[in-house]
């Protein structure tokens, strides 16, 4: 099986890491002249609007997938007349791209959200913001990502700002949800409809950028994860959807609000390689090429800590016991994710006594919250 992916990011690298094992074989398709996938797999190094491009990409692959969300759907549509399968559908991911198409999606499934409206002009956004109250917070409708692309409105004096900022195009503002956490949710569905959920995660976000991710994630209510499958399965049966799914996902004293999915696999579930019986990578595969999907039962308690903008001394990192680590070979930057550790204990107490000693050994800390 030879599978194109979009995109040649750490996500992609990962997939093929998972793939390899399966006897599968990979080409990537990026703009970017090295991915981190570069060093795995050929790469054709071109725009994602070029159809030459796309086609020549497309020659000989059983299936394309993406790793990039931002990918042109008329692009997937392309390569879907090209090759023999394209997953997730090239719908699901349409819908994932704007914020307004993905929140209407949600609440015609019953699946509550923050309130939103789109924004076109100043005056609507006076008048949604009188609406929703303040706090409040104005987005881009598409391209946002990691914080990017939004301003919270703290104050009347502040919409005329907030709306330049954002380019006072395709906006939406969207209340704000002074939830307790954030979590998510990862599905994987395969073409026949087999489905597999892995255990909620906790997520905890610094400067807008994922930072610490637990799963099992701590202190949930016997409801809480049947009630998180029960929605992702609206969205997976709605789309016929095939692959992983993410939903991020907003608690507040015990209910469940979506903020966004992602229609491939995600950085919550990165945990899933050492913590779980299949690695959401893999589960992904299987599901487009419809294989039974395995268990995505966890295995401990599972930490996962992104390392951004600066990579540790390796030595130090796998001092810590349990420690696995995952460098992306990306150039350091501030606010890249330039790679990812994972433990996994045998209880959430051993947990939080290796997180301590990772954040000891590299010198950080931690924020509860950003
Ligand atoms: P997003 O790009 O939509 O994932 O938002 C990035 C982060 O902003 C989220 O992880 C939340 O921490 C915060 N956020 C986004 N939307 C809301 C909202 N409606 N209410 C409160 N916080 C939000």
């Amino acid at each position: 099986m030879k599978i194109g992916v979009l995109g040649a990011g750490q996500l992609g690298r990962m997939l093929a890491l998972h793939g390899f094992p399966l006897g599968m074989r990979f080409r990537f398709f990026d703009p970017t002249a090295k991915g981190p996938a570069n060093d795995l797999a050929e790469q054709h190094a071109e725009d994602y609007r070029s159809a030459g491009a796309l086609k020549s990409f497309a020659q000989g692959l059983d299936a394309v997938t993406y790793e990039f969300e931002n990918v042109p759907v008329e692009s997937a549509r392309l390569l879907a007349e090209c090759v023999p399968h394209v997953f997730p559908p090239p719908e699901a991911l349409e819908a994932s791209q704007d914020r307004f198409a993905e929140k209407t999606l949600f609440n015609s499934l019953g699946i509550p959200t923050a309130p939103f409206c789109c924004v076109e002009n100043v005056d609507a956004l006076r008048g949604a913001v009188e609406q929703f109250g303040l706090p409040a917070i104005l987005k881009t409708r598409r391209m946002g990502y990691d914080g990017k692309g939004q301003f919270v409105i703290r104050n009347e004096s502040h919409i005329d700002e907030a709306f330049r900022e954002l380019g006072g195009r395709n906006l939406i503002l969207e209340g704000f949800v002074d939830f307790d956490r954030e979590l998510s949710i990862l599905a994987a569905r395969n073409r026949s409809g087999q489905t597999v959920f892995y255990p909620l995660v906790e997520n905890v976000h610094e400067g807008g950028i994922l930072r610490v991710a637990r799963a099992p994630a701590p202190n949930l209510t016997p409801a809480m994860q049947p009630h998180a499958e029960e929605l992702a399965t609206r969205v997976l049966n709605a789309l016929n959807y095939d692959g992983v799914l993410a939903i991020e996902l907003f608690e507040k004293h015990g209910n469940l609000v979506a903020n966004e999915m992602a229609c491939r696999v995600h950085n919550s579930g990165h945990w899933t390689i050492e913590g779980a019986e299949t690695s959401q990578f893999e589960n992904h595969l299987r599901a487009g090429l419809d294989y039974p999907l395995g268990s995505a039962h966890a295995l401990g308690y599972t930490v996962m800590l992104n390392l951004i903008g600066t990579v540790p001394v390796v030595r130090d990192i796998l001092s810590v016991k349990g420690a696995h680590l995952h460098l992306y070979n990306k150039a350091p930057k501030p606010g890249r994710k330039l790679g990812h550790i994972t433990v996994v204990g045998e209880n959430p107490e051993e947990r939080e006594v290796r997180l301590q000693e990772l954040m000891e050994v590299m010198g950080q800390e931690i924020s509860n919250r950003s």
